[in-house]
């Protein structure tokens, strides 16, 4: 199996719950976001910012997907079912998106692309543009109500709630327009909604995205809540009752899952899907370790989001458990492994 742990911006392919097979593209290469939300799995965030600028150029990470690509061939393993644009923080900072997005179609022809991002830069006519290159973006909107937004999101002083909003709804006009010109098939837009216990489950919030939703008319209504430890450990997911009731007011599709940008794990791991066999012990171990530098994990987590056999899971961890490589932390009654820092 070819070891995208190797490298540096190319991750997976992981198990995703809305994707498929997807093989993940870092375009941050550190945590550097638009906001910093209560739920956020990537660790502490480095910057603040709504700066565009090439955080990892398109050279570097293309000539990274093309030597993952030649490996891949030489190994004949599957092509992804999806590459999905993410990484630490918010992909659509990075300035070269566009040529990032040509690029993985030029290298892996035939793969669909999608985008996973926050939506904060869909304010922008440009960046509206660019994500229409894309076949799918996963736009989250946690909250319209502005005080809400403030608490889960912590997004920079310049973004308000609204003006996101509005910047999603534009695009899916502007798809829809772009189809009748070209006959292309409009870029499909999932919605996520991740709800926090206590902070943007109000049912103020709740009439306020259904209008929305109305609105919008998403391929796609995702309603999820925390799977794993966010930065804030008061971070507490709100229980399956009150997700299937506003998946349901909502449109859409309850669950749990990671928050943006990391592709949610999900139960196609249990379909047939599962490769770890396959791998060798040093494998899996390596493969781990560049999961968890992305976040927390359960054994289980990590399991369906390696395509990997939970018993050789469980081994590498101890394994990495005795070697110090990595520690456990325990909340919500569950284990969770993190990286071991100092
Ligand atoms: S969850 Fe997404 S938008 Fe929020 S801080 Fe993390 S990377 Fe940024």
């Amino acid at each position: 199996m070819v070891q995208a742990e190797s490298y540096r911006y190319v991750f997976g392919p992981v198990m995703s719950g809305r994707l498929g097979r997807s093989l993940g593209l870092d375009l941050l290469g550190s945590r550097v976001c638009s906001m910093n939300c209560v739920y956020c799995e990537s660790g502490r965030l480095e910057r603040l910012t709504l700066e565009r600028k090439p955080y990892v150029p398109a050279a570097v990470l293309l000539a990274e997907l093309a030597a993952w690509e030649a490996a891949r061939r030489a190994a004949g393993e599957p092509l992804p079912e999806v590459v999905s644009l993410g990484g630490l923080g918010e992909p659509t900072l990075n300035s070269h998106m566009p040529a990032i997005i040509a690029g993985v179609r030029r290298i892996l022809p035939g793969v669909p692309v999608a985008v996973l991002t926050n939506a904060s830069l869909m304010t922008d006519a440009r960046v509206r543009a660019e994500l229409a290159g894309a076949d799918i973006i996963l736009p989250s909107l946690d909250s319209l109500v502005p005080e809400e937004f403030a608490r889960v999101n912590r997004a920079h002083p310049g973004l308000d709630p609204k003006d996101v909003a509005e910047g999603i709804l534009r695009f899916r006009a502007e798809a829809g327009a772009c189809r009748k010109d070209s006959q292309a098939r409009p870029t499909r837009v999932f919605l996520e909604i991740l709800l926090v216990a206590g902070i943007n489950d109000s049912e103020r919030n709740l009439e306020l995205l259904a209008a929305f939703c109305n609105r919008l008319q998403a391929d796609r209504v995702d309603v999820t809540t925390l799977s794993r430890p966010g930065s804030e450990p008061a971070a507490r997911a709100v229980d399956q009752a009150v997700l299937a009731r506003w998946s349901a007011r909502l449109g859409g599709q309850a669950g749990v899952g990671a928050a943006c940008p990391a592709p949610r794990v999900a139960e196609r791991a249990k379909n047939g899907h599962i490769q770890g066999g396959d791998m060798l012990p040093g494998e899996i171990r390596s493969r781990i370790l560049a999961s968890l530098a992305r976040r927390p994990q359960t054994g289980a987590q990590l399991a369906e989001a390696l395509l990997a056999d939970k018993g050789a899971v469980a081994a590498a961890l101890a394994e990495l458990l005795d070697a110090g490589r990595i520690s456990l932390r325990r909340q919500g009654g569950q284990d969770y492994y993190q990286p071991r820092t100092g």
